[in-house]
């Protein structure tokens, strides 16, 4: 059995649908990715999950147990990571650890014990007797998913764990996600950065105006947009019969030609690039710079919305 099962969910504030009818399952241990851009519906969604919201319709399972029905059954399975870091300034981090895991039941041997564990896995063991209110920004959102752990939990859910930290804890925190998929755990990791999701998540969600637009693997979801891949090539004078022969060039399926930019849609970048060089550059013209960029998740979100995910 899938390990959450969301069903037909909706979320109203007055006559605005925050969550629109949304469905998916996630599979055990696999690390299931949320995107869409700010205001699409990503934290209402995992806060009705985590059994902090209850939703206006439909239902949530987690591992078989309902979180509008029992949901004391559900918060044990679930260990959340909120965008807001919800920490305690004067204590250290170890300090935090040993609060958050008694408020689990937690406690002696067994709390220190996974404390320290915690503490390793996101990177912390040095920092670990320092108050939180010393710690960078990256570094309070890594003790703030320790705290997700703490009393390991079967599901982890980060919402945007990376938005507005230095490159070196975005890092550290990726990785982090990743291993700890790896070692089994599933996780629901919502963002609306296309290269994290792409990096991390085997399945995706995409997520628009509270409604689940498209979902399924990477590769699946690329197939929507024709798996067309950009090739832009900068050349001066081509004339009107090269660019005619080029555009009768079965792999090729759209072609323009505008400031000396050559810009083509293709199936197949690597077949048609030497011939299109070549033809090109026949008439003396010369190629001043070639680049191609594969169809990526901001492509089906461009092509399913007509918008880019970033305002
Ligand atoms: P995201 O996390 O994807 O940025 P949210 O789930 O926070 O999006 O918000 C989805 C929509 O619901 C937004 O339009 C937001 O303004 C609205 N919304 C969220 N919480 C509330 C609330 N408590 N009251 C009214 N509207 C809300
Ligand atoms: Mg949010």
């Amino acid at each position: 059995m899938n390990i959450v099962i969301v069903q037909n969910l909706e979320k109203a504030y007055g006559n605005e649908l925050a969550v629109n009818n949304v469905s998916f399952d996630i599979a055990r241990g696999e690390n299931w990715g949320l995107l869409g851009p700010n205001g699409a519906g990503k934290s209402t969604t995992i806060s009705i999950i985590a059994t902090l919201l209850k939703p206006t319709a439909g239902d949530v399972l987690v591992d078989g147990y309902s979180v509008t029905r029992e949901p004391a059954h559900v918060q044990p399975l679930i260990g959340l990571v909120p965008q807001d870091v919800a920490l305690y300034p004067s204590l250290t981090a170890r300090e935090n650890l040993f609060f958050f895991g008694r408020m689990h039941g937690l406690g002696g041997k067994k709390l220190r014990i996974r404390t320290d564990e915690v503490l390793e896995i996101v990177g912390l063991t040095e920092q670990a007797g320092k108050r939180i209110d010393t710690f960078s920004g990256g570094m309070k959102r890594r003790i703030n998913i320790g705290i997700g752990l703490i009393h390991k939990p079967k599901l982890l859910i980060l919402d945007e764990p990376t938005v507005g930290i230095d490159p070196q804890s975005r890092r550290h925190i990726l990785d982090t996600v990743k291993h700890l998929n790896t070692e089994g755990m599933t996780v629901l990791y919502t963002s609306h950065y296309m290269e994290e999701v792409e990096y991390l998540c085997e399945r995706v969600g995409i997520i628009d105006h509270g409604k689940l637009i498209a979902q399924g693997s990477r590769e699946e979801l690329i197939r929507l947009v024709g798996q067309q891949e950009q090739v832009d090539i900068c050349i001066e004078g081509l004339n009107a019969e090269t660019l005619n022969d080029l555009r009768h060039m079965p792999s090729i399926v759209e072609l323009t030609y505008e400031n000396n930019r050559l810009s083509i849609a293709t199936t197949g970048a690597s077949r048609i690039l030497s011939t299109v060089l070549g033809k090109a550059e026949c008439c003396g013209n010369r190629v001043k710079s070639v680049e191609i960029r594969e169809p990526n998740l901001e492509s089906v979100f461009l092509h399913l919305t007509g918008k880019g995910l970033r305002d």
